[in-house]
């Protein structure tokens, strides 16, 4: 994922997760460049909602 305040370019496991500083857990990717705390790669909430559609379009009317 690339670091939305400096550009620094960094693998999710790279970034510091869980950082303790955050008030009410962190729920965020911090650039192991200049800290800044990132928000949760959306690509992953895509393929989250994507599989969620794909259930929705299953409709069992349950008549044959
Ligand atoms: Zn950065
Ligand atoms: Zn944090």
């Amino acid at each position: 994922m690339k670091c939305g305040f400096c550009g620094h370019e960094f693998g999710e496991g790279d970034g510091k997760k869980s950082c303790g500083g955050c008030p009410g857990g962190c729920h965020s990717i911090h650039c192991p460049r200049c800290n800044y705390k990132n928000p949760l790669e959306p690509g992953l909430i895509k393929s989250i909602k994507k599989l969620l559609v794909k259930n929705d379009i299953h409709t069992d009317k349950g008549d044959t």
